[in-house]
């Protein structure tokens, strides 16, 4: 079994043109949610990481299984309005305009070692408003961490640049 090999492609959606890699499928599938989560924390095992960063909403199934791995505290990353006490917000891009995304103000204490995950990496818009939100709330964010990257995108590389190190399973072309 690849890990490849268990995620579902879906043509043309939600719109023509896209190709939606789902890893619902992955995450059925006992073996492969077990082996993702594993390669996925591989690099950081045995180190010291205060907490998990996961965007919703499949960032927070992929980050919570991450978190215990680690045992590392989890931090939601959601969009605007979700959480109930006082927030810090960025704006960030996406394909056709600009969204909202939050965390708590105190979701992590100044200095804190932070891994971000989500399913998958295209653009990088949001990881690269993620990763600039825990920064500025005070984390010192120590890589993003991906199953599935996009290459041709050019998502990793943006993040990259901004000096965190990415992790991904898998490329689809
Ligand atoms: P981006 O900000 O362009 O890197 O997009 C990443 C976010 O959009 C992630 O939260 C993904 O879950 C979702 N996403 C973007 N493109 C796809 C795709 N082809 N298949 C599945 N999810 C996608």
């Amino acid at each position: 079994m690849t890990l490849a090999s268990t995620i579902r492609t879906i043509p043309d959606y939600p719109k023509p043109g896209i190709m939606f890699r789902d890893i619902t499928t992955l995450l059925g599938d006992a073996r492969a949610f077990r082996r993702a989560v594993d390669e996925l924390v591989q690099p950081w095992a045995g180190t010291k990481i205060d907490k998990v960063a996961g965007m919703e909403a499949r960032g927070f199934i992929l980050g919570g299984a991450v978190a215990h791995q680690l045992s590392a505290g989890f931090v939601p990353v959601r969009k605007k309005g979700k959480l109930p006490h006082t927030t810090v917000s960025i704006a960030y891009s996406l394909e056709y305009g600009v969204d909202e995304m939050e965390v708590h103000e105190d979701a992590v204490v100044k200095g804190e070692r932070v891994i971000l995950v989500d399913d998958l990496i295209a653009t990088g818009g949001t990881a690269e408003g993620a990763v600039k939100l825990l920064q500025k709330i005070g984390a010192e964010v120590i890589a993003a961490c991906f199953v599935i990257d996009l290459p041709e995108l050019g998502g990793a590389k943006k993040i990259e640049a901004l000096g965190v190190p990415v992790r991904r399973l898998v490329s689809f072309e």
